[in-house]
């Protein structure tokens, strides 16, 4: 299906609403049923009937039809977080006695769900370098029951052959789930790949306004109705209505975004590359990444999301550019229409926290949709600065 139709129609059965163009947000948390036997129907499949909110709710989903198309997958789920979605696709594989292998620098909280969560209920982990497919198959153990990957992170940007690392799964009846949330839908789609379940922040570049927390799950009809019987009815983390709707217009721009923050992203990435004050630019798609071929292969795009080492001796220096950028938001998260700067810096010296183990002197930006040659000027200064 054409990505503007998935945008723009897909899901929204406007005669149902009055031809309204813009799908009504369904505040309700419950619905009423005409018949006993139209009633008992619910019951039987809640999952394709709009019973309670908890379970289904038309505003939500037309979002999960359009998800599931944007990422070629057969259905969709849909969370109150990103985080949400992922407990709930890494409970969903696993039992007592299991063992997860997971990248070695997944997003943080995930890395906590494996180290600090799931031992209480004797799930064991391995961290592996995704780099390399061979150290993945290395981790792997006869209690192996999911891959868990996220390529490229959003820090310094390691990527995973997804084939690759489908196939070696497949082979051993394993289950893998990719956290794609740096490319979006639109520049990656793991599912085409052979991967079994893809999440999203769709925080980020999915609802993309900085407004909504939202998570994102695909994946085949069985296990979407394997996890909704369980981890989403059970555990509760579903996404609002009205943060459905809010989601569904951001999806509208979602192309658009995607394009504009890329564009942007590579053009300040090559500015920084050439500037005296950076000593190395971590961009995929960037030649100079070391896995560039890869990042070239496997994705469409980048996006916003870069990161960079300021040439510097001393921490103050970086402390002196970023207090002196001018337009970057200093925040976390990234996706929304507004630029951002995320030092490393800003790890160390906090109180009663031991210093980061990454260096001070690397800084991510996240390009939102202002104008690159604004945002070029800014960065010129605060390096001046240094
Ligand atoms: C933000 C983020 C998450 C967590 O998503 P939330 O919506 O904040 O729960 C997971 N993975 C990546 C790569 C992220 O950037």
């Amino acid at each position: 299906m054409h990505l503007s139709e998935i945008l723009n129609h897909l899901g929204e059965t406007r005669e149902h609403y009055f031809q309204a163009v813009s799908p009504p947000v369904i505040q309700s948390s419950n619905f009423a049923y005409r018949s006993l036997d139209e009633f008992r129907q619910a019951f039987a499949d809640e999952l394709r009937h709009h019973l309670y909110t908890r379970g289904n709710n038309p505003t939500v989903h037309i979002l999960r039809q359009k998800l599931a198309a944007l990422e070629k997958a057969e259905d969709c789920l849909v969370f109150g977080s990103g985080m949400a979605a992922i407990s709930a696709a890494v409970l969903a594989n696993v039992s007592a006695g299991s063992h997860v292998v997971c990248v070695q620098s997944p997003y943080s909280w995930m890395k906590s769900l494996l180290m600090h969560y799931l031992p209480r209920f004797g799930v064991e982990h391995s961290f592996a370098d995704g780099r390399s497919v061979a150290s993945i198959e290395q981790a792997i153990r006869p209690n192996t029951s999911l891959i868990y990957l996220e390529s490229p992170n959003s820090l310094t940007f390691e990527l995973q052959d997804l084939a690759a690392c489908a196939e070696l799964a497949r082979s051993r009846g394993i289950t893998t789930c990719v956290d794609n949330s740096y490319c979006s839908p639109v520049f990656q789609n793991p599912i085409e790949l052979g991967i079994d379940l893809v999440v999203h922040s769709g925080t980020k570049y999915i609802n993309g306004h900085s407004d909504v927390v939202l998570g994102v799950l695909c994946g085949s009809s069985a296990m979407v109705k394997k996890i909704f019987d369980a981890e989403y009815m059970t555990l509760g983390g579903i996404l609002s209505p009205h943060d459905a709707a809010l989601a569904i217009r951001g999806l509208r721009t979602l192309e658009l975004r995607m394009q504009r923050s890329d564009s942007s992203a590579m053009a300040i990435a090559r500015y920084l590359e050439g500037h005296p004050k950076v000593e190395k630019v971590l961009h995929p798609l960037l030649p100079s990444f070391p896995q560039y071929e890869l990042a070239q292969r496997q994705m469409r795009g980048a996006g916003g999301l870069f990161s960079f080492y300021l040439k510097a001796d001393r921490i103050e220096q970086a402390e002196v550019f970023i207090e002196q950028l001018q337009h970057f938001l200093l925040a976390v998260s990234w996706g929304g229409h507004e630029s951002l700067i995320l030092p490393s810096a800003a790890f160390y010296k906090i109180p009663g926290r031991p210093d980061s183990t990454q260096p001070w002197n690397l800084v991510r930006l996240y390009i939102g949709l202002e104008d690159a040659q604004w945002l070029i000027s800014a960065l010129d200064k605060a390096l001046e600065a240094v």
